[in-house]
């Protein structure tokens, strides 16, 4: 992801770079170009305010060429244009037709390279048909040179020569350097912050995206207790959305797949998940904790009395009444058929079951009323309190009690196996079947 964000953010400011390079230095070399016509044509005045008339060649003795203008002879006198290209430091010939009479131009013997001639292009397009010539990178000596051919006329427009003007290389590119580095610095250093910016954001991002895959592979994985970082749930943008709604779905998920729809209290797994937290609290507080198991008596007998739907009643009834009782000291849920669990937090065998006797009282006094029956229920409990065990090991044990319970009858709370007689000795309630619904069970 880092690479799909920095990649093109560096293509493009690459790109930028190129085509701005190419875009000023062609700008910069038609700027040249047009000074270089200019400069010229200023030689050209210049000649024309030194000496009036016209420009025309005489032929010497020896065989050799001078060249006039009016009555001056220009051969040899490189005054003005030594002048021009102190200036502009840009070197000039002025030529009788294709060869240069003055020149600024020296070999490397340090003699100016007069009587030497233009190539046949040059002569055959300024001489011949009149046009103004540049050629780019035109190799002399140890340089590359920007040039450009300007006619030579006289007063009737006849063409009788050219002013040649040329600037090295080396000073067209510190020409473009000079013009192009601050916009290459500015794209460069635009670039870097923006790679940085986006390297950084996108971190950040995946970061935050690896953070909520974690979490969802732990639900995945069926953990469904795992918490995701505060400070990715605290974010105000799009990905602190995401995790809100993936929290809330873990919430759903986990109320649907730890929750008994019949009674609305917690499954075993619930229980199971929620124990194993009460018993590392006690570890690390080094308090108690109780676990009770509770088994409705003679359940059968209610469902075969009242049938299925009246049963389903007095299970939410009972269910209701143990959350109720549960409350500011644990918590209850259901741990298969007519069967409770109960966990009481920081609480020890013998508190767990004082309080279990007043809920079995407040149980054995409740009426439901379903289907035109008023039924009474009572209830069995198991009771053992935690210690360095498994919660299986604790369930087992609670369970041994409350089958004891079962077998020394019914209705009590049982702490002590080997004393059950030292519990209360009540009766089970006696489930009144009225004749109506005997006869509905009779006919089915
Ligand atoms: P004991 O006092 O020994 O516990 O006797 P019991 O009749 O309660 O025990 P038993 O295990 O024989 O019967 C439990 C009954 O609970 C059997 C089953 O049909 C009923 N039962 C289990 N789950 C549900 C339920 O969700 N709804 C209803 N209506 N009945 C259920
Ligand atoms: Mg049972
Ligand atoms: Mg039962």
């Amino acid at each position: 992801m880092i690479r799909m964000n920095v990649v093109p953010i560096l293509v493009l400011g690459i790109m930028i770079m190129v085509f701005s390079f190419v875009r000023f230095t062609n700008i910069i070399y038609a700027r040249a170009e047009e000074d270089m016509v200019n400069e010229a044509h200023s030689v050209m005045m210049a000649y024309d305010i030194f000496c009036s008339g016209n420009y025309y060649p005489v032929q010497k003795a020896d065989g050799t060429t001078d060249f006039y203008k009016g009555d001056v002879n220009l051969t040899g006198d490189c005054s003005i244009i030594d002048r021009v290209s102190g200036v502009t430091g840009d070197d000039i010939s002025l030529l009788y037709m294709d060869v240069r009479v003055n020149t600024t131009f020296r070999g490397p013997d340090g003699q100016r390279l007069a009587g030497v001639s233009t190539n046949a292009d040059t002569s055959e397009r300024v001489l011949n048909k009149g046009q103004i010539v540049q050629y780019e990178n035109v190799k002399m000596f140890n340089d590359k040179y920007l040039v450009v051919y300007v006619p030579l006329t006289n007063e009737d427009g006849s063409i009788v020569g050219m002013v040649e003007v040329a600037k090295s290389s080396t000073s067209m590119r510190s020409t473009v350097g000079r013009a192009v580095m601050p916009m290459i610095l500015f794209v460069v250093v635009g670039m870097l912050l923006a790679t940085l910016l986006a390297y950084r954001s996108t971190r950040e991002i995946t970061g935050v995206l690896s953070g909520l895959k974690e979490f969802l592979n732990k639900v995945a994985g069926g953990n469904l207790s795992t918490e995701l970082d505060i400070n990715i749930l605290k974010r105000k943008d799009e990905l602190g959305e995401i995790a809100k709604s993936t929290t809330s779905m873990q919430k759903s998920i986990r109320s649907f797949v730890e929750s008994d729809p019949l009674t609305k209290l917690g499954n075993r797994r619930y229980f199971l998940n929620q124990t194993e937290r009460v018993i590392a609290r006690s570890h690390e507080n080094n308090q108690p904790f109780s676990i009770a198991i509770a088994d409705i008596d003679f359940f059968k007998k209610v469902n075969d009395t009242y049938g299925h739907n009246a049963g389903d009643e007095v299970l939410k009834a009972v269910a209701n009444e143990l959350k109720q009782s549960m409350m500011g000291c644990g918590f209850a849920a259901r741990w298969g058929g007519e069967e409770f669990v109960l966990c009481f937090n920081k609480m020890g065998m013998y508190d767990a079951s004082t309080h279990l006797w007043k809920t079995l009282e407040k149980i054995r006094e409740m009426v439901v009323r379903t289907e035109g029956y008023e039924i009474r229920v009572t209830l069995t409990f198991g009771v053992v309190e935690g210690y360095q065990t498994t919660i299986e090991k604790l369930v087992e044990e609670a369970d041994e009690k409350l089958y004891y319970g079962k077998q020394n009858g019914r209705n009590r709370v049982v702490t002590e196996i080997e004393k059950p007689e030292e519990e209360s000795a009540e009766q089970p309630v006696e489930i009144e079947i009225p004749p109506e619904a005997a006869e509905i069970r009779e006919k089915e």
